[in-house]
Formats: C-alpha cells, sequence, structure tokens
C-alpha cells in the first residue's frame, strides 16, 4: 500500500519550504522529502567544534521597508502569512566594488552608487542613470522572456567597459548560472534586488529564516521527512505515476514540485543520463573560506564593509577556472558588520566566495582533498589582503577557527549536479515538464538566491497546485 498526498514536494530547502506553505495553507496534503538531515537545502546551518555557521548566508537581498507594499519580499511574506518582525532583519551598512585602482561603494539607499559612479565614472552617469530607470519600469512580462544576453542589450546604455565589469561583478556572483554573461531578465531581478532594494539579515543568521518558515509549515499540517531521499520518480501515461524513496517506500501524488533541480530531476525520471553528464549541468561552483576571529573586524580597519565584491585581474572572469580556485576575484562578506546595534556578535567572522574547479575538487584522493583545503585556504587568505584597508594589512593575530567548504561539500550535501550553487544555465522559467503532473521550483525555475528561491516556490504553487 502506499500513501496518496495532493502534492509531494522534493527538497527542503527555501522553495521546498515556501511552496510547501501555500499548499497546505489552502488545504493540500502536502508532504515535503529531503534526502539531507536539516533543512534549508544551500541555505542552511551546521555546528562544528561548539559553533554554530551559516552556509548559504551572505546576505538577503531585496530589503525594503515594510512599508513598501508592493515590493517584492513584503509580497512573498503576506503570501506565506509570515509577520516580517519575526524575522528581525538588519539592514548592511554598506559594500563595495573593488577593482584595481577605482571603488564603488553601495548601501541600501541606491544614491550612493549613483553618486559613486558619478564621481568615477563622470562621463557615464547619464546611461548609467537611464539603465537604471529602464530597469525600474521593466514590464515583469518580460523577465520571462527566452534568454537574451546581457553583454549586447547593457550596450545602449553603458560605453566604458570597466564600469560594465564593475556592474556585472556583484550581479554575476549573486546570481548568474551562466558563465561571463547573464541573461537580461536575470540582470533587471540582481539589479533591482541588490543595487535598487538592498541587502540585510535575520539578526540570528540563516537558522532564525529557517525556524520561522518551517513552523509556519508545521502549523498548517504539512508533513516533512528527512534522510528521505526520492530515488526515482516513475512516469506513465505522461504522468509521474508513482515516487520511490531510498528508503523503499513508495508513495504516490496528484502534483509533484522538484526543488533538486533541472538535471537532477530528469535524471531521477530515468532518461539514462547522470545529472554531472547532462548538457544541462551547471558550470560555475564556489569554494568559500570561513575564518573566526576573536574581536570583530570594523575593529581592526574594516570599517562600513559589510560585503566586497574584488576583482584584481586586469578583465574581470566569470567562469569556471582551470586552476582549484580562481583567486582573481571573489566576494568577501563580513557578517559582523551589519547594523547589529546594542546586539553585536560576539566573533569576528570573514568569508570568502571564490570560483573553484568542480572537477578537480572532486577528482581528490581524501588525503589529496585535506592537502588541498589547507593549501588553499591559505592561498586566499593572502589573495584578499590588496582589499584589507591599510591598516590590517599585517593583521594576523587573533584566529579561533576556521573552515571551508569546496564543490565537493556542495555536492555531497545538496546533490546538485557539479556541486553548482546557481544550478544550470538553462532555466525553466515556466517550471514545466514534459511530464503533465511535475513541475521545477526553486533555482532551475529562474529564481536565484534566498528571496528568490522562496518567490519561487510561491509561484510555482500557485501556478500549478493551486489553479491547475
Ligand atoms: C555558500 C553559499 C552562499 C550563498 N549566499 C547567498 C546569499 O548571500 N544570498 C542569497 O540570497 N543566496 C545565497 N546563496 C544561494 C541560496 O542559498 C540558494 O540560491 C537558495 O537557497 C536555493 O534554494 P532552492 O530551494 O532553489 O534549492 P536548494 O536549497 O538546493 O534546495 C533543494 C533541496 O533538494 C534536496 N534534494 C536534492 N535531491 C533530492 C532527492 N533526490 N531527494 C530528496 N531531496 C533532494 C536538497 O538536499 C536540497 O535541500 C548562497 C549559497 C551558498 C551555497
Amino acid at each position: 500500500m502506499s500513501e496518496h498526498y495532493d502534492v509531494a514536494i522534493i527538497g527542503a530547502g527555501m522553495s521546498g519550504l515556501t511552496a510547501g506553505i501555500r499548499a497546505a495553507h489552502f488545504g493540500k496534503k502536502t508532504i515535503i522529502l529531503e534526502q539531507h538531515n536539516a533543512p534549508g537545502g544551500l541555505n542552511s546551518f551546521y555546528a562544528k567544534d561548539g559553533r554554530k555557521y551559516d552556509v548559504g548566508l551572505h546576505a538577503m537581498t531585496n530589503f525594503v521597508s515594510p512599508k513598501e507594499r508592493r515590493a517584492v519580499f513584503n509580497k512573498i511574506l503576506r503570501q506565506l502569512r509570515i509577520n516580517r518582525a519575526d524575522l528581525d532583519l538588519i539592514e548592511q551598512k554598506s559594500s563595495r566594488i573593488a577593482f584595481p585602482g577605482t571603488n564603488l561603494r553601495f548601501s541600501n539607499d541606491e544614491a550612493l552608487l549613483e553618486s559613486e559612479v558619478e564621481a568615477a565614472f563622470p562621463g557615464q552617469i547619464d546611461g548609467f542613470k537611464r539603465l537604471s530607470e529602464t530597469i525600474r519600469d521593466y514590464p515583469d512580462s518580460d523577465l520571462e522572456l527566452p534568454y537574451r544576453s546581457t553583454r549586447e542589450w547593457i550596450k545602449q546604455f553603458i560605453s566604458d567597459p570597466f564600469l560594465e565589469e564593475m556592474i556585472f561583478c556583484p550581479l554575476m556572483y549573486y546570481g548568474s548560472a551562466v558563465e561571463d554573461d547573464m541573461d537580461v531578465g536575470q540582470f533587471v531581478i540582481m539589479f533591482r534586488s541588490i543595487f535598487h532594494e538592498g541587502f540585510s539579515r535575520p539578526v540570528e543568521g540563516i537558522r532564525l529564516l529557517i525556524r520561522v518558515v518551517l513552523q509556519r509549515y508545521r502549523e498548517l499540517g504539512g508533513i516533512r521527512k528527512m534522510k528521505t531521499g526520492v530515488k526515482r520518480l516513475v512516469a506513465e501515461g505522461g504522468r509521474i505515476s508513482r515516487i520511490i524513496l531510498e528508503n523503499g517506500d513508495e508513495i504516490t501524488a496528484d502534483s509533484v514540485l522538484s526543488c533538486a533541480g533541472y538535471p537532477e530531476t530528469y535524471g531521477l525520471v530515468g532518461d539514462g543520463v547522470a545529472p554531472d553528464e547532462s548538457e544541462f549541468a551547471g558550470q560555475l561552483a564556489f569554494s568559500e573560506t570561513i575564518a573566526v576571529y576573536e574581536d570583530l573586524p570594523e575593529t581592526w580597519g574594516w570599517g562600513d564593509d559589510t560585503i566586497v565584491f574584488f576583482n584584481n585581474a586586469d578583465r574581470f572572469e566569470y567562469r569556471n577556472p582551470s586552476d582549484p580556485v580562481d583567486l582573481r576575484s571573489g566576494v568577501i562578506c563580513l557578517p559582523s558588520n551589519f547594523e547589529f546595534g546594542d546586539r553585536p556578535l560576539k566573533e569576528g567572522l570573514v568569508r570568502v566566495t571564490c570560483l573553484a574547479n568542480h572537477d578537480t575538487w572532486c577528482g581528490y584522493s581524501e588525503e589529496d582533498y585535506r592537502a588541498a583545503k589547507d593549501e588553499w585556504f591559505d592561498r586566499i587568505q593572502k589573495s584578499i589582503l590588496p582589499m584589507m584597508p591599510e591598516v590590517t594589512r599585517d593583521y594576523s593575530g587573533g584566529l579561533v577557527a576556521t573552515d571551508m567548504f569546496t564543490p565537493r561539500t556542495v555536492k555531497k550535501f545538496t546533490r546538485r549536479a557539479r556541486g553548482a550553487i546557481y544550478g544550470s544555465p538553462k532555466k525553466i522559467k515556466d517550471g514545466r515538464t514534459e511530464w503533465d503532473n511535475l513541475f521545477l521550483c526553486g533555482t532551475d525555475q529562474g529564481y536565484l538566491g534566498i528571496v528568490g528561491s522562496m518567490l519561487s516556490g510561491v509561484v510555482v504553487a500557485n501556478q500549478y497546485v493551486l489553479k491547475g
């Protein structure tokens, strides 16, 4: 006997949880199946040697005032019936795009970036303002258009290639699955979410967001099974007729939403192509170093930097590197440097994310892997020295703990093909698959990041579970 559900959701990441809330809220008998033992997917947390670490959170994008009722983030929370105050959000101080010889600062006040562009690129400011306004008025319906290259599109606004690269750097690092380019729709979404809106974080980190979302799902009677991977989706007559679990159980469902990714989900239906080998597997993977210090980075010179998007090379390249880690560019996140007010973190953290080569990291033996992690941890710490304010350059004391993840870690815990955080370069914007009752939701439906995946869960559940 197999149990029957109205909706079965593969994955307890942010998109799976928010889709689950929408379905359960409207009385659908809903189950979320998650292979890992912790919720959150790419956006999770863990404990090591008595310390708690966030995995996915540098910053939540799309920060707006609670009064802006039409803003995306506030709309998502209304759909989920989540009280924004429960997230205890605090804003970034300010962030920086750091290229050789030029810095552009930006904050949750979009006027800052405009004034920085005007000062550093006076000949480009009119074009930059036109770009910003075009993005503000960009029709929502055009966001769904098939892939178009932003490299071509942006030339009507920006003629200085150096400024073009500086604009691309944070938008690619926080949301592009495509090498050295972006889909125009994705570029518009990321520009709005980072430059027009801004960064925040729950004061307690990602576990607070996950706790609030999970509690909401539970209150609505949603069922969640952890350590319960989906092994296979059986297709019959153009539909998914059965869901075979890794523990040997079997269930059925009217609708199946998969947050596992595009090649990963097709791999479950069994077209004979392993997700890693699929032509649609993502190419972009990352490593991240985490250094915990006994005091806060702002006290040793980082000032108001919350996040620094850096590039040390003549040309910014956002592609799968030939080296294990590309040291030429990356993102430095200082999680203690948000507006904590009278609730500061007890320890300082410096997180550095760089592009990394999946095949190299996944090809190492266990012993070589550990040695490579040690080697690249040190090299990454040294590579960010030019970005550090003068006073910190010889700062070497106070380091109390370190950790590092690689594409191998991402793949192991989330099963993303090729460890690609932003998934496949081919996005399925309508979420449909060739099976009538199987829909993609989350990263490969085309909405990236924490807020993007929450939005995707809501949109796909509304469209195919509640209306369908
Ligand atoms: C290091 C890092 C830093 C990041 N920083 C930020 C940031 O600062 N801001 C931001 O907005 N975003 C950030 N992100 C990205 C953000 O975390 C993701 O875009 C978002 O969480 C994706 O959510 P999702 O629901 O689409 O997919 P996922 O989180 O990948 O969820 C999919 C789930 O499906 C499960 N699954 C897969 N296969 C199966 C199966 N066969 N059976 C059962 N379960 C399965 C997985 O275990 C996973 O839990 C970061 C990510 C990482 C890794």
